[in-house]
């Protein structure tokens, strides 16, 4: 018998499509993939730590609610639990990790099969698609629900990997009012309307010092809107003509930057405390190309609006992997709620 609906990938669009495809009887099969750079368990927000703005989740003792929540055999998964404290109680925003393992125990406890595998291609074809994992036999589903996400691009320095979530990071909007952040200089990299969003969020924070936008060539990318509200903001200084070369810290933080200059062979030190890379985002949808319509950059296309349809039948897009415009974990979640309810409603004008 084929299963009703195939979950692929495991961030907040994964989980919130099998919790309401579960919820529906439709006993969903997830695939939440293994460590690889295409597929990361739990998805992007596995790299983030606090999440200050997913609606539901407040400062206070998450640790306390998460432990009660999520099967004691995963508290392992869980980072350490950050030492901010009021009134002797831990006192803090929810973390990425914890967000995402509420998130896979809300879909345990509806009975949604979870396999750590990774799907490496897929058949459309026929009226019963198929999936086909990395280990194992392909399976036939009657529906699709691709939730493979995107994974932000990094300037792709060792320096840079060092210190991730020590003072780099991908998203200003995720991170950037963390405490690791207030009042310091910082450096935006991209010359794209992302690096002007997340320059402008950062320099309207409080106690915002200067932010930097450091771009490879002498004019932005960004929209010529976008470009007037980085020149006329008081805290903003573009850094033309300039890549990063290292990223500088003192083993447990960013401090700042050697900048090289595309013009010239000369480098300079840069003082920040903290670097945010905006240079773009790449879909993970590779094992799809030739399967489903994507748009130039490799997004998956939604074919019909307000809708999570793809351009087979049958299979509904969810999260970051059709969306390089909001990306946001709340965003994501709400998309794969939808697909849930796509599916559900296809598989009952099918009768299976
Ligand atoms: P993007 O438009 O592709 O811009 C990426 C930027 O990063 C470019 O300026 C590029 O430089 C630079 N870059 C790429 N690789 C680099 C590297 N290895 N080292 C240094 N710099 C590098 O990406 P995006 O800004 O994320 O925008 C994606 C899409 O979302 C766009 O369509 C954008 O309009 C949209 N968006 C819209 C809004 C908004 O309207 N509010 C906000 C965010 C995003 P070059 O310019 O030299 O190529």
């Amino acid at each position: 018998m084929p299963e009703k609906v195939v979950i692929i990938g495991s961030g907040p669009a994964g989980w919130a499509a099998a919790i309401y495809a579960a919820r529906a009887n439709l006993e969903p099969l997830l695939f939440e993939g293994t460590i690889k750079p295409e597929m990361i368990p739990l998805g992007q927000l596995a790299f983030t730590t606090e999440v200050e703005n997913y609606p539901g989740f407040p400062f206070g003792n998450v640790r306390a609610f998460v432990e009660s929540a999520v099967d004691k055999a995963r508290h392992y998964n869980l980072p350490p639990a950050p030492n901010h404290t009021k009134d002797g109680q831990l006192h803090y925003a929810v973390q990425g990790v914890e967000l995402m393992e509420l998130m896979k125990q809300q879909a345990l406890n509806f009975d949604t099969r979870v396999v750590s595998d990774d799907i490496v291609d897929v058949g459309l074809e026929g009226s019963v698609h198929q999936v086909i994992p990395a280990s194992g036999e392909p399976i036939e589903a009657h529906t699709i629900i691709v939730a493979t996400g995107a994974r932000a691009n990094y300037i792709g320095l060792e320096s840079e990997e060092k210190y991730k979530n020590k003072g780099v990071s991908a998203c200003a909007v995720c991170d950037g009012a963390l405490p690791m952040y207030r009042g310091k200089p910082l450096a935006v990299v991209g010359g794209g309307d992302s690096a002007v969003e997340e320059a402008t969020y950062l320099a309207n924070l409080k106690n915002a010092a200067t932010i930097y936008i450091i771009h490879r060539r002498d004019q932005l990318r960004a929209s010529k809107i976008m470009q007037q509200r980085a020149f006329d903001h008081p805290n903003i200084e573009l850094v033309w003509n300039s890549t990063v070369e290292e990223v500088l810290g003192d083993g447990q933080k960013v401090t700042g930057l050697r900048l090289k200059s595309t013009v010239d062979d000369s480098t300079r030190e840069l003082e920040v405390g903290g670097m945010f890379a905006a240079i773009g985002h790449t879909p993970n949808t590779a094992f799809l190309k030739g399967k489903l319509e994507m748009n130039a950059k490799g997004y998956l296309k939604w074919t019909k609006a307000f809708r999570t349809n793809t351009s087979a039948e049958g299979v509904f897009a969810a999260g970051d992997v059709a969306d390089d415009y909001y990306r946001q974990a709340i965003t994501s979640a709400g998309t794969g709620c939808m697909a849930a309810l796509d599916a559900e409603r296809y598989i009952a004008e099918l009768g299976v």
